[in-house]
């Protein structure tokens, strides 16, 4: 490596926070208000962040639309629809500080749409229930289609008005760990000009979302290629509940874009090939807002057994044409627009063609409710390291997330992260200047990527990545397709030496960050192929064919996989929280999972 070609540069703050999505800017506005020195760093600006795509809602038991909602509700849906793996201490933190921090989100400018009455308009959505499941809950609190882009720009004006001070356009490579396991600073490339920075920083905050694009067909944005994921993969610490990759049921077939479960919150339902409204089979009383996993399920059964439409009766079809075209106009303007663009229907007059698409992902970086990370099945904390959004695993979510708690969950955890990074640190405190080496690793590994001279393109590569995931890591999987989907990755792991890189510059290099964006899918891929593996049982998002009942003496556990140097996955598996925070609700034990 020529050192010369590099120009580095050092920064010191009191906490470096990685990503501008919702969970980054929420954790940024906290950390400036409490008046610690901040730098947010993101590769995209911050309102192209996958947040701002989200439409749906976000959940909170306001109860504005007089539904006698009630947090301990949001509690029990959460946790059954987590089945059973979602921590309930997190739950609980999460659904009762829901309600002002959706409040605080109205008070920060965030143009929800209102009722008649001048509150904020809340719809229903898949799995959320009054008195566990007496009746479907109006608990999704929306602006219009367009939530997550009302939300991220306003927390990022208030960023702005905050002082905050962004790094745009600059590209984490690495986390900068010290020789006694705590978490130093970052290192990133800033894109603009090529030049190297060394952030030092008393803690560093993960949150760089998910990593749908490790999949063939999904919803998120080409940017979601879970970095941060694969950088604490690399830091020798762990990763947590990677089997659970959530399918939204309505993608639009063949584009992959997202068709919120506001529509069928808002009326909206699924039929087969013969016309039959098929949920009512599969969810009786939840029907088409049963939970995600349920539906998916249910949809891929469907296909299987030849009951798709289309000329090769592979999809499904959505109607909303029943409902009354001022509704549509109002409330899903955005997926009419999509559906137009990328199906060619017209909602108001036809159906949409929907497959489940991959949306979410469950797993991630582990953490206890202040968003520190935690790296072993007796929850030592990483001192220094932080992780929040899509990008950790609390874990609120289990085995399944319910539609309209991810922006919560970046929400109310971006404020912890915050909260606890004040008790923390004293403003200004000096830092212990950085060994001229520390980073020196990274750096010779970003030099021989950047002149990688093999024969295979990062495409190609990524492309086969991703219809092995899409086929072997679906919705239903086996002992056999999860092996042969192994294979498949081993032996694309073996081209990733023979990687081409054909740009060799510093300046907005983008073949270079394709790779590097590669190396972290696959990473990600491994473990999460591994970790369904290793579960022998259906559990949430995870079906087994092979194992279909869910098994509570053997897996009430988290998987924690991480990465040997030799790239071997190693698991450790540690206990669900099955016990509350508090007195102010009582812990619900595992019972069958009905909608
Ligand atoms: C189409 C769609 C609709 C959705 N609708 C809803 C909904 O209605 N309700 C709901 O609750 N959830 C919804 N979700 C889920 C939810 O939107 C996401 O889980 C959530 O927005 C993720 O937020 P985040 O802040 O964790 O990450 P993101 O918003 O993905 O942000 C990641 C940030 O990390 C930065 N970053 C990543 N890697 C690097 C790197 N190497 N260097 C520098 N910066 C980096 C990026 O620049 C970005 O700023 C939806 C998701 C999708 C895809």
């Amino acid at each position: 490596m020529d050192k010369n070609e590099y120009t580095i540069i050092d920064h010191q703050y009191d906490v470096l926070v990685l990503g501008a999505g919702g969970a980054g800017l929420r954790a940024t506005l906290g950390m400036c208000t409490a008046g610690l020195k901040t730098a947010c760093v993101t590769k995209v600006f911050p309102t192209r962040s996958h947040t701002v795509a989200a439409q749906g809602g976000i959940g909170a038991a306001l109860n504005n639309m007089n539904d006698g909602d009630d947090w301990r509700f949001h509690f029990y849906d959460t946790i059954k629809g987590s089945d059973w793996l979602g921590d309930q201490d997190a739950i609980e933190y999460m659904c009762k500080n829901a309600i002002p921090a959706v409040v605080e989100l109205e008070h920060f400018g965030v143009p929800f749409s209102r009722t008649d009455e001048g509150r904020i308009y809340q719809r229903p959505f898949g799995g959320h229930t009054i008195n566990q499941g007496e009746g479907m809950a109006k608990r999704a609190c929306a602006a219009a289609d367009r939530t997550g882009h009302a939300i991220l720009h306003t927390l990022y004006q208030q960023c702005l008005k905050h002082n905050a001070e962004f790094f745009i356009e600059y590209f984490a490579l690495d986390l900068i760990m010290g020789e006694d396991g705590s978490c130093k600073g970052l290192l990133a490339w800033c894109l603009e000009d090529g030049t190297i920075h060394r952030f030092q920083a008393h803690i560093v905050v993960v949150a760089t979302g998910g990593y749908g694009r490790a999949f063939f067909s999904c919803t998120s944005a080409h940017t979601c290629t879970g970095d941060g994921n694969a950088m604490v993969l690399r830091a020798g610490l762990p990763l947590q509940d990677m089997e659970f990759i959530q399918f939204h049921p309505t993608g639009i077939y063949g584009a992959g874009c997202l068709i919120t479960e506001g529509a069928r919150g808002e009326g909206g339902y699924l039929t087969n090939s013969t016309g039959e409204r098929f949920m009512e089979r599969y969810a009786p009383n939840a029907k088409d807002l049963a939970s995600r996993d349920v539906v998916s399920r249910a949809m891929t059964i469907e296909v299987l057994e030849g009951r798709g439409v289309g000329p090769k009766k592979d999809h499904i079809l959505l109607h909303l044409e029943h409902l009354d075209a001022k509704v549509l106009h109002e409330r899903l303007p955005g997926i009419s627009e999509t559906s137009k663009i990328f199906a060619g229907v017209d909602v108001t007059k036809e159906p949409i063609p929907v497959l489940p698409t991959v949306h979410y992902n469950m797993g991630g970086i582990p953490t206890n409710i202040h968003g520190e990370v935690v790296k072993d099945a007796s929850e030592t904390v990483v001192p220094g390291l932080m992780a929040i959004g899509e990008a950790a695993c609390v874990s609120v979510h289990g085995a399944n997330r319910l539609g309209t708690n991810s922006l919560l969950d970046l929400i109310v955890f971006g404020r912890a992260a915050a909260l606890r990074a004040k008790e923390l640190i004293t403003p200004n405190t000096p830092h212990v200047p950085l060994s001229e080496n520390a980073t020196e690793k990274t750096l010779l590994w970003f030099d021989k990527l950047r002149n990688a001279n093999g024969k295979t393109k990062t495409s190609k590569i990524r492309l086969k990545l991703q219809e092995s995931m899409q086929r072997h890591c679906a919705v239903f999987r086996s002992d056999s397709i999860l092996r042969e989907g192994i294979d498949q990755i081993n032996a694309i792991g073996s081209v990733m030496g023979a990687i081409q890189v054909n740009d060799k510059s510093l300046i907005w290099n983008t073949d270079l960050v394709e790779a590097i964006e590669l190396i972290n899918l696959y990473q990600q891929s491994i473990v999460t192929i591994h970790s369904a593996l290793n579960r022998t049982e259906s559990r949430g998002a995870h079906a087994r064919d092979d194992f279909p009942d869910r098994d509570d003496t053997q897996w009430l556990v988290h998987t924690q996989s991480s990465l040997t140097s030799k790239g071997e996955v190693k698991f450790e598996l540690r206990p669900v929280h099955l016990n509350t925070l508090t007195n102010d609700v009582t812990s619900i034990p595992p019972k069958k999972r009905i909608y």
